[in-house]
């Protein structure tokens, strides 16, 4: 049977507060075999660490600190993050990464905090979920400054810069794709995921943002991973059941499942 990952999800922000059961059940309904939450302050692990024990083997949870939040790193951060993933609670650190669209924490502490996520990843051998908006220049010299060879991971939401893909490529990097894909305006992704071999590409929602075009301005639920997989199959001239089987193989591989 055809089944999909949504290789990150945010279930614990707020939008989902009075259905997260409907909504997950729909997931399920949709044939999504696994998601991947990402959990990115104190409250959130904590409520995602729960969904993960109320549904084994189906909600995983990833956690870091977002570029946005990058202010917030401190001196127990590392430790916290690397005693979660000692317990064998997390299968991803992140997301991190650099994000100078609206550039709320500082560069340099962007910077910073995204190295120190890099390195933990790779000490933990767990693959890093990468955040880059508006900043592949930076993000590409930090993952070659910081791969010690060791380095796994994805690059998350994935808006097309034909620099950044090659990169990401050469480091063996994967690359997954959103619903922004389904865009009228989005040719770029198209073209990205039209020449990305599909070994290396893996689906997402990132929900509750990036709804598909036929929702768009709604909030977005891991149900709809499903439009992405049809989206790329169209670009590629592929099946969606290729596409579908080929991104939940390459996540099961990245992340471990
Ligand atoms: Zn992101
Ligand atoms: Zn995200």
């Amino acid at each position: 049977m055809t089944m999909y990952i949504d290789t990150h999800a945010h279930l614990t922000f707020p939008e989902f507060e009075i259905d997260r059961p409907e909504v997950i059940e729909r997931a399920k309904a949709a044939r999504v075999e696994a998601i991947v939450n990402i959990a990115l302050d104190d409250d959130s692990i904590k409520k995602s660490l729960q969904l993960s024990k109320d549904y084994p083997d189906f909600i995983f949870t990833g956690a870091g600190l977002h570029p946005h939040e990058a202010s917030e790193w401190n001196d127990s951060t590392y430790q916290k993050f690397t005693a979660l993933a000692k317990e064998h609670k997390l299968i991803a650190i992140g997301e991190t990464g650099l994000d100078y669209h609206y550039k709320l924490s500082p560069v340099d502490q962007q910077k910073k905090v995204f190295r120190a996520f890099l390195e933990m990843a790779q000490e933990l051998d767990l693959p890093a979920v990468i955040h880059s908006r508006e900043a592949a220049r930076d993000t590409i010299n930090i993952i070659r400054e910081e791969n010690k060879g060791k380095l796994k991971g994805v690059l998350h939401c994935f808006a097309g810069d034909p620099e950044l893909q090659k990169a990401a490529l050469e480091l063996g990097l994967h690359i997954s794709f959103t619903n922004n894909i389904t865009y009228p305006k989005a040719d770029i992704i198209r073209t990205a995921a039209k020449e990305i071999p599909l070994d290396r590409i893996m689906i997402e929602t990132d929900c509750p943002f990036l709804s598909p075009q036929a929702f768009r301005g709604q909030r977005n639920e891991p149900a709809y991973v499903i439009k992405v997989a049809e989206k790329i199959a169209e670009v590629k001239g592929l099946t969606v059941e290729a596409v579908a089987f080929a991104t939940t193989e390459n996540a099961k591989r990245l992340f471990g499942l």
